[in-house]
């Protein structure tokens, strides 16, 4: 080789070593700046966990809004307040880059899950940090802060970190003097854990402000091996409750048993007739037409940590369902789940009575192309095929009399599921950022619960990407919620690189 070519070769291989290292660099940076400022970022923190964040308690709704458009502004992002009658605000704030002809939409949510303060350790708006041993410390005057702290507040980890992660990022990358490469557009929703009742409404009236590029959906916990995550779907819900009848009045079942049909039996054979014990759906068609997972969707499932033995022993259970596949894998298909059965009474207060009725409330898991309707219409063909007539109300005597099976079938609301290919250029710009800053992410080609996922998606197909800061045992929607530091600054750092290495185009 010639020095020249020598030169050259040498000069390319830096060149790309320096490109490949640069959300490292963006990543050290934001860390040691993190590192110096962590009092301020707690503080900062610690006021918006201490505004009580119930959807529908409108007040302190108004202060939430108020306390995160000042947070905003403060950084000099232009924020409008989106609104509709009766619902909570969504606090939007844009950062505009003047070569960039895309819009990214990070989105998060400052509302938080009812409480029941008598099952918490301390007030769920008076926010405590704890250290590993739930031993209460006093952050502000300690010598240095330990990133296995948790904070505990409700919506420390659900979802009021992502806000103050994107702030601190900010804030990172303003003291480094680096720009954001891409649009950005912050929008925090108020009302998620009331299930968005007026997401769709919002989407519908501000269109303009609520249809960019793609979305970015900072919410839920990262993955239980403690890896970062992202996740490129949810599956879809649709909920029913069943109700089946035996005699008008409860009968001695010494006298009529055998005889009276048992309303009990009648219904736990139904189910059976749905579901077998390893999870298989036997409804006919069930799975006819689903979209089996492609060649990137089959090679993340294969790189996703096994956390399964560990699971179980946690859970106690000493085997699965579905075959002893792997969770995420079947995560994939479609699930039917009985939430409950109600009839009768068991242990002492138990009596020898053929009961009146039972009921079982039943949720159905959806994935693409499933709809509600869809499954609505596949779950009532398979109970009629059993002789069953179907009700919508409570029967009277002439409808009991005139057929031997009658099931009451009362649908819940539903929506369909979401999933974005894991090979668009975006799903791959992420992973790839994320692993150059050394957060080499967990891809969940779609997570097991349900997130109205699709509305974000809708007309357009727009990408949508799951992209959780929390800690996995956070106890979000518990008792004692909490969010622990080190999540919080992988989350500032993640924030910071995305921000800056997202291709403007
Ligand atoms: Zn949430």
């Amino acid at each position: 080789m010639s020095k020249l070519v020598f030169a050259a070769v040498i000069l390319l291989l830096g060149a790309s070593a320096l490109d490949a290292a640069d959300p490292g660099i963006v990543a050290k940076q934001t860390s040691s700046w993190r590192a110096q400022h962590e009092r301020e970022i707690l503080a900062e923190f610690t006021e918006v966990l201490a505004i009580p964040n119930i959807a529908g308690d409108q007040p302190n709704i108004d202060r939430n809004v108020k306390a995160i458009r000042a947070m905003l502004e403060k950084r000099g992002l232009k924020t409008q307040v989106l609104t509709i009658d009766g619902a909570s605000p969504i606090v939007v704030a844009d950062i505009r880059v003047p070569e960039s002809h895309r819009t990214i939409a990070f989105y998060a949510h400052y509302d938080g899950q009812p409480v029941d303060a008598s099952r918490w350790t301390s007030d769920p708006w008076k926010p405590v940090m704890r250290n590993g041993k739930a031993k209460e410390v006093d952050w502000r005057s300690a010598k240095s802060i330990d990133p296995e702290w948790r904070f505990y507040a409700r919506a420390a980890g659900d979802d009021k970190t992502p806000i103050i992660g994107m702030l601190a990022a900010l804030d990172a990358l303003r003291a480094a003097g680096m720009k954001p490469s891409v649009n950005l557009r912050f929008v925090f929703e108020g009302e998620e854990e009331a299930g968005s009742p007026h997401l769709a409404a919002y989407l519908a009236k501000y269109p303009d402000v609520l249809r960019p590029a793609a979305w970015i959906l900072c919410d839920g916990p990262v993955h239980q091996s403690g890896s970062m995550e992202l996740y490129f779907g949810a599956r879809g819900t649709v909920g029913l409750d069943l109700t089946t009848f035996g005699p008008v009045k409860g009968l001695h079942d010494g006298h009529y048993g055998n005889w009276v049909p048992n309303p009990i039996v009648r219904l736990t054979h139904l189910i059976d007739s749905m579901r077998d014990e390893n999870g298989k759906i036997l409804i006919a068609g069930f799975y006819d037409g689903l979209k089996a997972p492609t060649e990137s969707e089959r090679n993340a499932l294969a790189k996703i940590p096994d956390v399964e033995p560990a699971l179980r022993r946690e859970f106690q259970i000493a085997s699965t369902e579905g075959d002893a596949k792997p969770l995420n894998e079947l995560l994939m298909l479609p699930a039917l789940n009985v939430r409950g059965i109600e009839s009768g009474h068991v242990g002492a207060d138990a009596s020898n009575t053929i009961q009146t009725e039972a009921r079982a409330s039943i949720d159905f898991r959806l994935v693409p192309p499933e709809t509600p309707e869809s499954v609505k219409a596949l779950v009532e063909r398979h109970i009629e095929s059993l002789g069953y007539k179907i009700v919508r109300e409570k029967p009277g005597a002439s409808v009991r009399l005139a057929y031997n099976k009658i099931v009451q079938v009362v649908w819940g609301a539903g929506y369909p599921p979401a999933r974005t290919a894991l090979d668009l250029p975006l799903s791959i710009e992420l992973a790839t950022i994320m692993t150059a800053a050394g957060h080499d992410p967990v891809r969940l080609p779609t997570m097991g619960g349900s997130i109205p996922m699709y509305l974000f998606q809708q007309p357009n197909d727009t990408p949508v990407i799951g992209l959780p800061i929390a800690n996995h045992d956070d106890n979000q929607h518990a008792a004692d919620e909490n969010i622990r530091l080190q999540n919080l600054w992988d989350g500032i750092e993640i924030f910071a690189c995305l921000f800056t290495k997202l291709t403007p185009d």
